[in-house]
């Protein structure tokens, strides 16, 4: 009886009569006080108990009830990733495979093989990879490119491309082309086009990036994506760069019932434009945050203020420096990035969408745009408190003691991708110098700080969850917010360093926070959605370099096997 007392107290108002229990397992609730329990009952999609085995089995077992013994396995809440990009991920390797582009020789090998199968004059189009992922740290030029003349080639570097020499020649770049708003064509020692494209890859004339999808090449390429990552134990994803056209991708999914993991969407707009134009089409859109359900739905508003570290375009504090010539392409050693919307402009946008209802957020890596984006927030703040829209700074790579106390004191909260620190770091050092690299995602100093933090991948493209760009295992990511470990072996600001438990709440309770979902997931609790991930060994006590080795057994969504078995 006195155990019965006890087991009450963890019991939701459904009774008895579970479709299934699960017991004799380690099962990681990560509710308020990370209790772990033994047995978890399920009901209609639904926790409806946690406990003991004996207290669970004794009662809430029927004749109906499947029960599976989980022979001592560890389970999880289902783990969420905040930053995503499933559509477009799902097509990079749709139709073929990409091979890991690695190195300059593996993108001019990629390079001469897609150059037999691809008809002379067609584009060829190295997929989205890098320069600080490559091993020679360095953007690869036109004369790197041409090892297929007959081709023009284009390298996607993101906010940077480069091109081969035909290239540059179809689409009339020359030495004495000028350099578009905001963008540069650069150039070699001899004045000549060195083939880097620097925010400035609308040049290239009739360049195809993605080859052709039909809607249903990409409505299936996307149920593929998502189905992958329910297979790396993932049961949500934010979306984080979505145009009405995709939206209406995933709606379709969504309509014929096989989206096989929730979905959450974040609204990029083209900020590109005047002003008043995108303001109206905010006021025009039926769309806002928390509109939609359980398995699909809007959450963040988003403009992108700066481009990218990996390309040398993030709007940082200091300069790039000399090192930022070869491995960006950059040629003036005082850069320091692009700032694609400029402060009033971006106040303006943000209240429109502020008074439509959305929950507020920009692409910000380099320390000048966080800056720039929390002046907005601030003078937004001191019109209406902005914490109860959970508004966040999206990477915010780069940031500083005060901007950390700024958000603080709003109570703004991030969206973080410690997976950056493991790849990236040895190139970013050599460009910006150990010291500025204090404040690189860190992890440590939110958390004491209050400050909300959702754990994402920023995955874009590629489907192998440990080598895609960016890898979406979530055990690596959470490995790496653990150890602040760089592919070169080192630990750089250690004092950043977070524990096991905190790193499952950045991709667990923390990441549905962000979405608004901590009241039905993110955790295991009776009354919560029965989204959990059944692991291959114990996360919480294993060899702390076996984290990112740690497999899925099982993913389930609402109590149903949405990968794996048990
Ligand atoms: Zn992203």
């Amino acid at each position: 009886m006195k155990q019965l007392v006890v087991f009450s107290i963890c019991v939701a108002a459904f009774g008895a009569d579970a479709d299934l229990i699960l017991h004799h397992g380690k099962i990681v609730t990560v509710d308020s006080g990370f209790r772990i329990v033994e047995a978890i009952s399920i009901k209609g999609g639904r926790i409806t108990a946690v406990g003991t085995s004996a207290n669970i089995l004794g009662a809430e077992r029927t004749s109906r009830t499947r029960v599976v013994d989980l022979g001592g396995k560890t389970v999880l809440p289902g783990l969420i990733d905040a930053h995503v990009h499933a559509l477009e991920a799902g097509l990079s390797e749709f139709k073929s495979t990409l091979p890991a582009l690695d190195s300059i020789a593996a993108i001019q090998n990629y390079i001469r093989t897609a150059a037999r199968s691809t008809p002379k004059g067609e584009w060829i189009v190295v997929p989205r990879t890098l320069p600080p992922r490559l091993k020679e740290m360095r953007f690869p030029t036109r004369q790197d490119l041409d090892v297929a003349p007959d081709h023009p080639v284009a390298f996607d570097g993101s906010y940077v491309w480069g091109a081969n020499t035909l290239a540059l020649k179809i689409s009339g770049i020359t030495r004495d082309t000028r350099n578009p708003p905001g963008g540069e064509v650069v150039k070699g020692p001899d004045g000549e086009p060195n083939g880097i494209l620097r925010n400035a890859s609308q040049l290239l004339k009739g360049v195809t990036r993605s080859g052709s999808f039909s809607e249903d090449d990409k409505v299936a390429a996307l149920r593929e994506m998502l189905q992958l990552y329910a297979a790396a134990g993932l049961t949500a994803v934010g979306d984080r760069a979505v145009t009405p056209a995709e939206v209406a991708i995933f709606e379709k999914l969504k309509a014929r019932g096989e989206l096989p993991v929730r979905v959450v969407l974040t609204w990029r707009i083209n900020a590109a434009r005047p002003v008043e134009q995108v303001v109206s089409e905010i006021q025009a859109s039926s769309w806002t945050t928390n509109q939609g359900d359980d398995w699909l739905r809007f959450g963040t508003f988003k403009v992108t203020l700066d481009g990218g570290q990996s390309v040398g375009t993030a709007y940082q504090r200091m300069p790039y420096g000399p090192f930022g010539r070869q491995l960006y392409g950059q040629t003036d050693p005082d850069a320091r990035g692009t700032l694609f919307i400029e402060p009033e402009k971006l106040y303006r946008i943000m209240r429109a969408a502020r008074d439509k209802g959305w929950q507020l957020t920009a692409h910000v890596q380099g320390g000048g745009a966080i800056d720039t984006l929390l002046d907005v927030f601030e003078r937004l703040d001191r019109e209406k408190p902005i914490a109860p829209s959970r508004s966040h700074v999206m990477h915010g790579s780069f940031m500083s003691e005060e901007a950390l106390n700024r958000m603080q004191h709003m109570g703004v909260i991030v969206d973080v991708q410690p997976g950056w620190q493991h790849f990236d770091v040895p190139a970013l050092q050599k460009v910006f110098g150990l010291e500025n690299m204090r404040y690189f995602f860190p992890l440590r100093s939110y958390i004491d700080r209050g400050i909300i933090v959702a754990g994402g991948s920023d995955h874009m493209i590629g489907h192998n969850k440990n080598t895609a760009v960016n890898a979406f295992n979530p055990f690596f990511n959470m490995w790496a917010s653990i150890t602040r470990r760089t592919r070169e072996g080192q630990v750089v600001y250690p004092q950043e360093r977070i524990t096991r438990q905190e790193a499952l709440k950045m991709w667990s309770i923390w990441a549905a926070w962000l979405q608004f979902g901590e009241k039905t997931r993110g955790s295991l609790e009776p009354g919560k959605f029965a989204d959990l991930v059944v692991i291959d060994r114990d996360y919480l006590t294993c060899a702390e370099d076996d984290i990112r080795r740690i497999e899925p057994v099982a993913t389930m969504i609402d109590g149903k096997i949405v990968f794996g078995r048990i």
